[in-house]
């Protein structure tokens, strides 16, 4: 009999007991149809052997020789070196892990197939801990296709996973696996030869399109996940649209005394953006608007004017950013600004202390306070609102998706979803946008306040650290103000705070009538928040810090800045930190120290950041260079964990897979959920609600 294998527990595959569905459960799979499209990460070619003569450093191939000879070889770290040869040419068989008897296994004449990657060690070309099995001259080769490897999991290793697959592989058939591609969308591969093609590439199939992912059965696949992605995206913005909203006044008494009490005027973009903002709030459907703007575009204000709306309404505002410092930054704007027009602020953290934890919870739900500004202990248990009807979030790509509907299910209490405003300073290209962002309307500031002088960018190798402080020196001298920027990549927050101690004592010596700041994460908030003032009030000349000034910091008489070991940041977190100065009218300067000699990708990153100050551009060329688990950040894990798409290979078929998600959600309901189901298994289910 038949079954639809999307409905289909892996329990009726052969050899699958409770046991093994527990960990095949791990990875995701339940059914058939789950276990089918558990796609391999890689392959490995056993289908012939390669000749020793052709071996290439970093390939994995099966290999045939004679043992020449075996021995123990002493010292730091003792290893087992079996020579194999054929004809005159020879590979190293080498084990750290051995036992004595081991040795018995390589009698000199033996014939053994091997199977391992060829690397270079001390005797020229080496494998380590290969497979190795005793074979005779002209037995059969092993597999008659290129292997898959899946990801896989503790105790469920390859050969089972694909013993599985070739299970359920020989149960495909179109009613069994349903194609769910409207037809002609996918002329070349039906799903059927797709999917076969991918778990069992025949030996003859080149390989380097198939390793990236190139193979137009792998592009037909990742198209469909693509499209599924895109329904399931639309399926939670019509699932939050459905919801009711409070519908704020289009217009706010308080906007006026807000905007008077302000020492600029709104640039056209921002007042373009307030109105789109402020009909979206108008609505009873939940607003969802991402707003994206340079760093310096002047976003903050645009928050403030929403919490207006919300606030004029009777609704309190959340406003929610990644690290304290910026947190800190908007808590001291917006009480500044909304405290002289009679409306309390509240502040809540993580590190806060518990009197004052309790004294801004209490405040947030007796309604007190109409604005809460906080780092991600908003989204915390104890954290309860009077009647929260607009939740702002800054810089979201450092949150997840789900962090963000978690605090949207804090206003549900009211029987009313709040609006949603969401603002990013890392201009995001529009593949990813339309990826991690696609239930999201957008509104783009793409103009910056008047009056700003752009930043010139240099590179100089560390070697110039002296010419670098003089001008340090000499900036200062001219009653301007600096930073110096101590980073370090993959280190933890003590190191990086070390280094930049370390930095700020030999400035000191070297810098002595400068004023000198030093700020890092593992400074209290009162102390970061004690020097950012008096750097902010003019009483320092040059901040020592380290990244944690990335984001927010806003001290405009600051013109010069310098970032030490510029070649190992990401470009988006370089024009981050550089977003730090030009926000005066005074030329600014921005010197990138590297340590020589640059690697290609260093010295790219670094002519890209001395040619542009147009973060879009540069977001792409991150992109690009780095792939979106880091340009999103790593907590977007909805995105990272495509099966076989990739947003910067197969970005340009995106508009197509939105365009056939938006036309099977109106015109195929339910095959747009199946496709949902069959790449998603996990993703929540809307339609049911
Ligand atoms: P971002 O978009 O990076 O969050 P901010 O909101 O921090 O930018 O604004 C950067 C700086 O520009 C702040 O000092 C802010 O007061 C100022 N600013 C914002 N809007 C304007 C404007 N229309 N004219 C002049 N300065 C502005
Ligand atoms: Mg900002």
């Amino acid at each position: 009999m038949m079954q639809v294998l999307a409905q289909t527990s892996v329990m009726n595959l052969k050899g699958v007991g409770a046991a093994l569905a527990e960990k095949l459960e791990r990875l995701g799979i339940r059914t058939v149809q789950d276990l089918l499209f558990h796609l391999p990460r890689d392959y490995e070619d056993r289908s012939r052997l390669t000749p020793l003569d052709r071996l290439e450093v970093g390939r994995s191939v099966l290999v045939e020789g004679i043992v020449h000879s075996c021995e123990e070889v002493r010292g730091r770290r003792p290893s087992l070196a079996v020579r194999l040869t054929e004809g005159n040419r020879g590979l190293t068989l080498r084990f750290y892990h051995f036992y004595p008897q081991q040795k018995a296994h390589f009698p000199a004449g033996q014939r053994l197939r091997v199977f391992g990657e060829v690397r270079l060690g001390s005797s020229g070309v080496e494998m380590y801990h290969p497979e190795y099995k005793i074979t005779r001259p002209g037995e059969p080769l092993p597999e008659a296709t290129l292997t898959p490897l899946y990801p896989a999991t503790d105790g469920l290793q390859q050969p089972k996973i694909r013993q599985l697959v070739s299970q359920a592989l020989a149960l495909v058939t179109p009613q069994s696996l349903p194609e769910l591609l409207p037809p002609g969308v996918s002329p070349r591969f039906s799903l059927l030869d797709a999917l076969q093609m991918v778990h069992r590439p025949p030996a003859d199939t080149p390989r380097e399109p198939l390793l990236m992912g190139l193979h137009p059965a792998q592009q037909r696949l990742a198209f469909e996940e693509l499209a599924a992605h895109q329904v399931s995206l639309a399926q939670r913005r019509h699932h939050i649209r459905s919801q009711q909203a409070p519908a704020l006044p289009r217009q706010t008494p308080l906007a006026a005394p807000f905007l008077q009490g302000l020492p600029f005027s709104l640039t056209g973009a921002q007042q373009r953006v307030w109105d789109e903002v402020a009909d979206d709030l108008a609505k009873t459907r939940p607003m969802l608007r991402l707003v994206q703007g340079d760093v310096g575009a002047g976003k903050t204000v645009v928050a403030a004017l929403a919490a207006c709306h919300a606030v004029s309404g009777g609704w309190q505002t959340a406003l929610m950013a990644p690290t304290e410092i910026l947190a800190e930054q908007h808590f001291l704007n917006f009480k500044r600004w909304f405290e002289s027009l009679g409306i309390a602020v509240a502040w809540l953290s993580g590190k806060q202390g518990v009197k004052d934890r309790r004294q801004s919870l209490e405040k947030v739900q007796s309604g007190e306070a109409r604005i809460v500004v906080g780092t991600h202990a908003l989204f915390q248990e104890s954290v309860q609102f009077e009647r929260l009807g607009l939740v702002i979030i800054d810089e979201q790509h450092r949150f997840g998706v789900d962090q963000r509907l978690a605090l949207r299910e804090k206003g549900l209490a009211t029987g009313l979803s709040p609006h949603q405003l969401v603002m990013t300073a890392t201009p995001i290209p529009r593949t990813l946008a339309m990826s991690a962002y696609g239930d999201l309307d957008t509104s783009i500031i793409d103009e910056l306040p008047p009056n700003r002088t752009p930043v010139t960018t240099v590179a100089l190798a560390n070697t110039r650290r002296e010419e670098v402080v003089e001008r340090v020196r000499a900036n200062c001298e001219q009653g301007r103000q600096a930073y110096w920027v101590c980073t370090l990549i993959d280190e933890s927050e003590v190191l990086e705070a070390q280094a930049a101690e370390a930095t700020f004592l030999e400035l000191q010596e070297r810098l002595p009538q400068q004023r000198l700041g030093l700020v890092h994460g593992r400074l209290k908030p009162a102390e970061k928040q004690a020097v950012m003032l008096e750097f902010k009030e003019g009483k320092l000349d040059l901040l020592v810090a380290t990244t944690v000034i990335e984001v927010g910091v806003d001290v405009p008489n600051a013109s010069l800045m310098i970032i030490e070991n510029a070649e190992r940041l990401g470009l988006s977190q370089l024009h981050q930190l550089r977003g730090r100065v030009g926000r005066g009218s005074t030329v600014s300067y921005c010197v990138l120290l590297y340590k020589p000699p640059l690697s290609a990708m260093g010295q790219e990153r670094l002519t890209i950041m001395r040619s542009t100050t147009d973060g879009f551009l540069i977001a792409e060329k991150d992109l690009e260079l780095r792939g979106p688990g880091e340009v999103l950040g790593t907590r977007q894990t909805g995105l990272v964990g495509f099966r076989v798409a990739d947003l910067v290979r197969d970005g340009a078929m995106l508009p197509a897979a939105q365009k056939l998600a938006r036309q099977l959600e109106q015109q195929a309901p339910e095959q747009a959920e199946a496709l949902v189901r069959r790449w998603l298994p996990q993703a929540p289910r809307y339609s049911a609600v």
